[in-house]
């Protein structure tokens, strides 16, 4: 049996164990028992913010925001076209305007220059996407949102524990939102946090959260909300994964430090930049991007490493090329040249939390092998 090694494999060995059985214990399953406050008050603290919002996965965070912002029906939001579809999908759902732009051939993000000229009077709010390891370079950002008046939405769904000059990623937005999806620095299994400073914001995504339930009349609703609650056995294993973070990003940098070294002047090979002037990588996983003179894309690369017992994943696909969104007529006649390249010469290998050095080298060493042969 040659080894195999998954793409992600988390570490559940603190006090994850130890905090569900006191959940068991005391028969606190649901959505109010006490490790849901105290989650929410530690992950809002760790970020610096006032209020966190525990919530059932990122992607509701994102939507639970869009709504809580009021983004409605011709309003445009600003985003990344490299990204997860619950980035865009709220804001359709919204009856509002996706609108993309093109991506930085170095460090994956957005092309912060390319921003701007995307503002129309309808714009309403910028959706600020940090990828893979690097935050975006805010500075611009937040500039350009205080200019034109936006309101700024923060995916920082990869960024535990990741600073943008020193500040913690996940200040920056009006509302902020991680995900604690089992591939992410902090895990619950499923799950996801929105924060916030703003009083009236959080109390609003708190009841979006649950339903819109009006507090003196559970039933009589004003407006329609979600079920997007988290429970008390998700927040406990998030309390338990919060107290090792620290830990969590060195391991990750010690992951990605090896990788780089094994893997520096392969021919062919562009790998995430260990570092910015605003940032050092915390490589939310390990991303590749095969050069074409290779002679074969990701896909390809993604078959023989499979064939060879090794996990990956694609990087994003685009927003402007979803069918289900070209369907319905958006983007039309739009390209943006370096997100599609990158969707399709882009991948990143095994880059869980548990793996162990002999791991690292394995996979190095079977992406050369992989990558040097001409047939798998
Ligand atoms: C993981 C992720 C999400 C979605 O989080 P889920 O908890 O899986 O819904 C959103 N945005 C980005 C950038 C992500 O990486």
């Amino acid at each position: 049996m040659p080894k195999s090694i998954p793409v992600n494999q988390p570490l559940l060995d603190g006090n994850e164990r130890a905090y569900l059985t006191r959940c068991i214990d005391d028969g606190w399953v649901g959505s109010d028992g006490p490790f849901v406050a105290e989650f929410e008050r530690r992950f809002a603290a760790r970020v610096g913010r006032k209020h966190g919002v525990a919530v059932s996965s990122g992607s509701a965070g994102l939507e639970a925001s869009v709504a809580a912002l009021r983004i409605g029906p011709g309003d445009e939001v600003i985003l990344p076209t490299l990204t997860i579809i619950s980035c865009a999908a709220p804001v359709v759902r919204a009856g509002g305007v996706p609108v993309v732009v093109d991506a930085d051939p170095s460090t994956w993000n957005v092309d912060v220059s390319r921003i701007e000229e995307r503002v129309t009077p309808r714009t309403r709010a910028i959706m600020v996407v940090h990828t893979y390891g690097l935050p975006v370079d805010m500075a611009p950002v937040l500039d350009l949102a205080r200019r034109r008046g936006l309101r700024i939405i923060e995916d920082a769904a990869e960024m535990h524990g990741q600073t943008y000059r020193g500040r913690p990623c996940g200040s920056f937005g009006d509302l902020s939102v991680f995900s604690f999806y089992p591939n992410k620095h902090v895990t619950t299994g499923e799950g996801g946090m929105i924060l916030a400073d703003d009083d009236a914001l959080a109390e609003r995504c708190r009841a979006l959260r649950n339903l819109c339930f009006l507090p003196g009349r559970r039933f009589v609703h004003e407006e329609l909300g979600w079920n997007f609650r988290i429970t008390n056995l998700q927040a406990a294993v998030g309390l338990a994964q919060l107290e090792r973070l620290t830990e969590f990003v060195a391991k990750k940098r010690r992951i990605g430090g090896l990788y780089t070294e094994l893997l520096r002047g392969v021919p062919g090979l562009q790998l995430p930049l260990p570092r910015t002037e605003y940032a050092d990588n915390i490589y939310w996983v390990y991303g590749l991007v095969l050069d074409e003179r290779i002679g074969f894309d990701a896909e390809e690369a993604m078959r023989r490493l499979a064939a060879r017992g090794i996990g990956t994943r694609p990087f994003f696909y685009p927003m402007h090329q979803q069918p289900v969104f070209t369907r319905m007529g958006l983007f039309k006649g739009e390209s943006y040249p370096v997100a599609e390249r990158l969707a399709q010469q882009g991948f990143y290998v095994p880059s869980g939390l548990a793996l162990s050095e002999d791991d690292i080298r394995h996979v190095a060493l079977h992406l050369i092998q992989a990558l040097r042969t001409t047939s798998p």
